[in-house]
């Protein structure tokens, strides 16, 4: 039974018509005319008229890509600000649209990593279904992208463009060298002289004695030591990141992100002049970096480090960005408060910035604000299995700053949303919460996730505009 039709969403194309309605069933696309022949779902014929009720369904959804140019994911290519609004979820790129709708913001709906695909038992074709339902549920014209975020290999490359994404960041740090970082000197020039001589002897000849100026008064330059330790660190990485690129992303006008942001220390300004050089010299058309900065991007909460020294580091990374052409990436960038002018002004208004765990911690949010009974429950649970979580996430957070759930009246649980060692806890815990699964075997706290969501779906969509919109305000846009 269709309770209501989404306003935004209705179509036509040839003598079909299309929209999308809310039924007992939950959402559905209904479809007129023959196009219907195209979807799976139900034909229902009342009075005299004919129409098809077609779950949203991965299947579905890849026939309204079909048709409709829009709903296809896009490069971003051109655009000067783009974001990343990882939904571990599903649910939330409504909120999202009907933030960024009107700005100059283009948004990259569909970003998820392997690792959250396996925390949240999702695929990647269901994480872009999801986005699709939503940008024809709203209308929306104007172009999202799709980010394979921190794939490792050529093959989860391969799965995420064969899945139709138009971005991929490709996560180099399997190739990084970290223990040359503090290995002793003696050490390093013993695994340089490994490397053949034909190999050193060009990059000498690239890097040494010479100044790469950045601008007016930066300029990279290399000593021999500097040298040695940033070939021996990233030359693997490199090397990676070329033969992904010359296989599988060439010519395929594919938004190609390198990131070595994991890894155990700062990007020097070297390293990252260095890699970023030697790719673009060997022809890897790179859309976008992301160096580590100085200081503690941790998920979920503000910036840790000293705001000043940021804005130093961070200056030299944008201006390198800037003479090669490309942008710079900010990862976990969720909720970076106190750094957020800094990545605005500096960048001149040109970045990436990639958020993904806050769109999840407004989901809990909600929860607490509806049904305090099901919010206590989550909150112990994370409790209970946070060892567990910190296998997969780094975070340092002190438990004794979470106030006793006991002491905390109803109206009061979502302030634990407010405060960054209940977030952090609450954050990383998101996959064992959402596999969770009771004794005969089903997913309880999911379930209930999704109901409670789909029920306030309104209140998700005004506390998505007002946290992410915190965000686009503080970036200065
Ligand atoms: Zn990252």
């Amino acid at each position: 039974m269709i309770i209501e039709t989404y306003p935004n969403s209705k179509q036509t194309r040839g003598d079909s018509s299309f929209c999308m309605v809310k039924t007992d069933k939950g959402d559905m696309l209904c479809v007129k005319g023959s196009d219907m022949t195209l979807f799976e779902g139900e034909v229902i014929t009342e009075e005299n008229e004919t129409y098809m009720l077609c779950p949203l369904t991965v299947g579905n959804s890849k026939v309204i890509r079909d048709l409709f140019e829009f709903a296809r994911p896009v490069s971003h290519k051109g655009h000067a600000i783009t974001i990343g609004l990882g939904d571990r979820l599903g649910l939330a790129s409504v909120g999202h649209l009907r933030l960024l709708r009107d700005m100059d913001v283009f948004p990259v709906l569909a970003q998820q990593s392997i690792r959250e695909l396996n925390l949240t038992g999702r695929t990647y074709e269901d994480v872009l279904a999801a986005v699709v339902w939503a940008v024809f549920r709203e209308g929306y014209t104007k172009g999202y992208g799709a980010d394979g975020d921190h794939l490792k290999t050529h093959e989860e490359v391969k799965y995420a463009l064969d899945c139709g994404y138009t971005m991929i960041t490709l996560d180099c740090s399997e190739h990084i060298r970290n223990d040359i970082v503090s290995a002793a000197q003696a050490d390093v020039e013993a695994e340089y002289a490994k490397i053949p001589a034909n190999v050193t002897s060009e990059l000498e000849e690239r890097y040494l004695n010479k100044s790469f100026p950045i601008c007016d008064d930066i300029t990279i330059e290399f000593s021999k030591e500097d040298l040695m330790r940033t070939v021996l660190i990233y030359l693997p990485a490199i090397a990676h990141a070329f033969s992904v690129y010359e296989e599988l992303i060439k010519g395929k006008g594919i938004d190609f992100e390198v990131s070595i942001d994991e890894t155990l220390s700062t990007t020097t300004p070297q390293a990252h002049f260095f890699v970023a050089n030697e790719l673009i010299r060997q022809g890897v058309e790179v859309s976008s970096i992301a160096p580590r900065f100085v200081g503690e991007f941790q998920k979920g909460i503000d910036y840790r480090g000293c705001v000043d020294e940021f804005e130093k580091d961070f200056l030299i990374h944008a201006k390198i960005a800037d003479k090669f052409g490309y942008k710079l990436s900010v990862h976990s960038g969720s909720d970076k408060f106190s750094v957020f002018p800094i990545v605005g002004r500096l960048t001149g208004g040109r970045f990436h910035l990639k958020t993904a765990g806050t769109n999840w911690l407004e989901a809990v949010r909600v929860i607490a604000m509806r049904s305090p009974d099901f919010y206590r429950e989550l909150h112990n649970f994370a409790l209970e299995n946070l060892e567990e979580a910190r296998k997969y996430y780094h975070i340092t957070c002190d438990l004794s700053k979470i106030a006793d759930l006991d002491n905390v009246a109803d109206i009061d649980l979502p302030s634990f949303l407010d405060e960054e060692n209940a977030r952090q806890v609450i954050h990383i815990t998101y996959g064992l919460i959402l596999q969770n699964e009771d004794n005969d075997g089903i997913k309880r706290l999911r379930n209930e996730i999704y109901d409670l969501l789909d029920k306030h779906e309104d209140d998700y969509i005004d506390v998505l505009v007002k946290h992410i919109g915190k965000h686009i305000t503080s970036l200065g846009i």
